[in-house]
């Protein structure tokens, strides 16, 4: 009697581990096969991001390539001034008054203004223009001034002219000529460290603004970093800019390059 007991016990006890064997093999497959089927939709949903990520790209370039084929490096917002494009001693545009008897190009002051306006809404109420427009005799004052300085620090003429157009543009190569730049608080690289600054290098290109001098490009534009001075080129121009990461005159390289093709 007792080996026949014994004997049930041992096959009730074999049929509850084949069971509960059984059982965590489902469950251990439910789980992973739930596991699998989650890390695959989600890399489904990546990878179509991916695709639809390229595809927007893909439109964006080709619809920057169209239009580069239509602009013209004569407009008049993408006119290029530097040590070796100057302005005309006559050329002065239609100018507005931005506040405070500071004038800015007629055709490009509402983007200027609208931009301040937004900057302000976002609490960011330290920012003010200290210099836009600046006529050519303005600016052959200012850097007479500068030579002046110099040469009663004990140089010569030409020492002092050479120092001076490190820190003061010559008359005919200030873009502040053309009514599309300005300088913004105290005209030093303090303005690198505000929160103003911060919100430019974000959205200035949707007001078609450009961080003009940037302090990778020194070696092109020939002019130091300067965070505090911002020009106009309309908003396709800067939003591209930004987009490639170039400076002004590399884009008119690359604008006039591709309508060479
Ligand atoms: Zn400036």
């Amino acid at each position: 009697m007792l080996v026949i007991k014994d004997k049930v016990k041992f096959t009730r006890g074999i049929i509850i581990i084949i069971t509960g064997f059984a059982l965590f093999i489902g469950v251990l497959y439910f789980c992973a096969s739930t596991v699998i089927s989650l890390f695959s939709k989600e890399g489904e949903e990546i990878l179509m991001n991916d695709i639809i990520e390229n595809n927007n790209v893909t439109e964006q370039t080709e619809q920057i390539s169209e239009n580069i084929s239509n602009y013209s490096i004569d407009e008049w917002n993408l006119k290029l001034v530097n040590k070796t494009y100057s302005v005309d001693k006559t050329y002065i545009p239609e100018l507005e008054e931005i506040s405070d008897e500071k004038m800015f190009d007629k055709r490009a002051i509402s983007y200027l203004k609208n931009m301040l306006e937004d900057i302000r809404k976002e609490n960011i109420t330290n920012i003010w223009v200290q210099s836009a427009y600046r006529s050519y005799e303005k600016q052959e004052e200012l850097f007479e001034n500068k030579v002046n300085y110099y040469i009663e620090q004990g140089k010569n003429q030409e020492e002092a002219e050479s120092l001076a157009q490190t820190i003061v543009q010559r008359p005919e190569m200030s873009e502040h000529n053309l009514g599309l730049a300005v300088d913004f608080n105290t005209v030093t690289n303090e303005f690198e460290k505000t929160k103003a600054f911060e919100w430019l290098q974000e959205n200035a290109q949707n007001y078609g603004f450009i961080l003009r001098y940037p302090k990778d490009k020194q070696d092109i534009t020939g002019i130091t970093y300067e965070s505090w001075h911002w020009r106009y080129v309309g908003i396709e121009h800067a939003k591209i800019i930004k987009q490639k990461g170039y400076c002004l005159e590399e884009y008119i390289k690359y604008l006039q390059e591709a309508q060479e093709v």
